[in-house]
Formats: structure tokens, sequence, C-alpha cells
């Protein structure tokens, strides 16, 4: 079950020790180790603009450099980071991360990149989360303006009212608000209304059927005028091919992030990738 790709491929654990106690427990314990032991890593994928064909922003993805099994992804060892509450702390590691690149991004001649953080649900409930990231903006001394976090339907659900006060508190500091896997979750987008979420980002199980099932079109067609009438705008997720990115593109859908232009990748290389466009789109004019 190996992904293709070299870069972003990690190497999967057993299967069968999934449902060992033991197996997780040391699971657990590597990844407290990886935490302090600088095991872990951003990965960024950009997020293009499909009017203007820039790179709005990119997406930090965590990814785990195992000392004996390789790089590890996040659907692999986020269960266990949220079981046993290590998400927390790494989430916030994640943010510290997303806010030093931000200054360094303006620095390389990259001002105004947006960059997106996932939380958890369990970070989401945390009880400090508000108090902490104010700390982590306020020490790093960043625009907040370009920083942006992610929350799926369920972790917004739960508790409506919570969900409610944070997101207004975090949005008052400047921050914005994505509600990602958008569809899988089947709440609708009027529970939302009142909450200051700015972006809707389709989920890729969608974008994948795009040619093969009518009802993807559809589903995303009403997704996008839904979300525009309530002043939000749409990224898809997974975009992988031209025919996808064409459809996209006729919806008037305002953001792609997907295999087909990038992949997520390590901080130097984004940093390399982000010179070439730049140098391309210079050559164009
Ligand atoms: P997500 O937030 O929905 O992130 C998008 C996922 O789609 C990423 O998987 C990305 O690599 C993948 N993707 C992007 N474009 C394509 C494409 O064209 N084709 C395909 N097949 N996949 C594509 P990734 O990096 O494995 O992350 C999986 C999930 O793990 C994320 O889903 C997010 O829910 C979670 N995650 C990642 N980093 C963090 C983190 O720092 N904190 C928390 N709480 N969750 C994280
Ligand atoms: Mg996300
Ligand atoms: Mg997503
Ligand atoms: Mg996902």
């Amino acid at each position: 079950e190996a992904k293709r790709d070299p870069g972003t491929s990690y190497r999967f654990y057993d299967r069968q020790l999934h449902i060992s106690a033991g197996y997780q427990l040391r699971l657990e314990a590597d990844l407290r180790n990886a935490l302090r032991g600088r095991e872990l890593e951003v990965y960024y994928q950009p997020r293009i603009d499909l009017a203007t064909e820039e790179v709005r922003g990119v997406e930090c993805l965590l990814r785990w450099n195992h000392p004996q099994r390789g790089l590890v992804g996040p659907d692999e060892f986020i269960p266990v980071a949220e079981r046993s509450g290590l998400i927390v702390p790494i989430g916030y590691w994640v943010i510290e991360q997303a806010c030093q690149r931000l200054k360094e991004s303006a620095e390389l001649g990259f001002p105004g990149l947006v960059f997106a953080v996932n939380l958890s649900f369990r970070q989401f409930h945390d009880r400090k989360m508000t108090e902490t990231i104010f700390r982590i903006i306020f020490n790093a001394n960043v625009d907040t303006s370009l920083l942006e976090l992610e929350l799926t339907e369920s972790a917004m659900m739960h508790d409506p009212e919570y969900a409610q006060r944070c997101l207004r508190e975090l949005n008052q500091l400047g921050i914005s608000f994505a509600l990602d896997d958008f569809g899988t979750g089947f709440s609708s987008l009027s529970n939302l209304q009142h909450l200051p979420i700015s972006l809707v980002k389709i989920d890729k199980s969608f974008v994948e059927e795009l040619g093969q099932s009518a009802d993807a079109e559809h589903i995303i067609r009403a997704i996008i005028s839904l979300s525009h009438s309530l002043q939000m705008s749409v990224v898809a997720e997974g975009v992988e091919s031209e025919g996808q990115l064409e459809f996209l593109r006729q919806q008037h859908c305002d953001e792609v992030q997907g295999y087909y232009y990038a992949r997520p990748m390590p901080w130097n290389e984004l940093v390399q990738f982000l010179n070439s466009r730049s140098q391309a789109a210079c050559l164009q004019k």
C-alpha cells in the first residue's frame, strides 16, 4: 500500500500489528521521542489561484522521519497522537514552524503567502488553545492575516458554542479559518454560517470522481455556488489532472491544491519551486 513517488511516499505500518496494544504503546513512545528528537518535519504543499496562476499559499503537512521505518505519513500516526494527547504539543509545534517559515518567506521575497495549518479535534478542544496560539503568534510577531487554521466540520459541530467563541477570539487576532474535507461529514453549510469561516476546502474524494460520476460534478458545483453566495472562497483538494482542473476552472473554483501542480515538499524545495515560478512569470512579461 506504499504510495508511488519517493518524495512523498511513506512506508505503512504493518496493518496486522495495528490491533496489538503493545504496538500502539511502542508507536506512542516513538512519537514522544520524535517530537524531542527532531524527527518530525513539516512539508509544504502549494495552493494555486486559478485566476492568476499564482501560489496563494501553502498547507503545512506533518511528516515523520522515523529512524528505522523511513518517512511515515500523518494518516498513520495522527490517530495515535490524537488518542495519546500528543497531538496537542505536536500541533503547537507545527504552528510555531509555520510562523517561522512565514517570516522567512517574506525575507525571501514572497510576502503575502498564506500558511495553512491543520488543527485536530483534540487540539481544538484543548482548554488552553486560544491562549497558547495567542502566545505563539505574539512571540513570533507575524502578520496573523497570513495564518489560516483548517478544521473539519466534526471538530466544529461537536460543541458549536465553544467553536463560535474560539473562532471569534482567534479571528479577532487576524487568523482566518478554513473548513477542511468539506462534503464528507454531511453537515450543512447553513449550520456553520454564523462562524467566521472564509474558505471551504472540497474533499479530494469528490475531485477524484470527476469524469466518472455525474454526482461528483453536481456536488462540487453546488458546494462552489453555495460557498460563494455565503462569501466564502473555495479550494479543491487532490487535483491531479488537466480534466479536473478544467472543470474546476469552468465552475469558478478559486484555488486548487494537488499533485497536478505540486506535491507536499520540504521547505528548501518549496523555496526553489517559488523561485522557479516567479522567474517563469517574469520571463512571460
Ligand atoms: P488534509 O488536511 O485534508 O490534507 C490534504 C491531504 O491530501 C494531504 O495528505 C496531501 O498530501 C494530500 N494530497 C494533496 N494533493 C493530493 C493529490 O493530488 N492526490 C492525492 N491522492 N492526495 C493529495 P497528507 O499529507 O498525507 O495528510 C493527511 C491528513 O493528515 C491531512 O489531510 C490532515 O488531516 C492530517 N494532517 C497533516 N498534517 C497535520 C498536522 O500538522 N496536524 C494535524 N492535526 N493534522 C495533520
Ligand atoms: Mg487540511
Ligand atoms: Mg483536506
Ligand atoms: Mg483529509
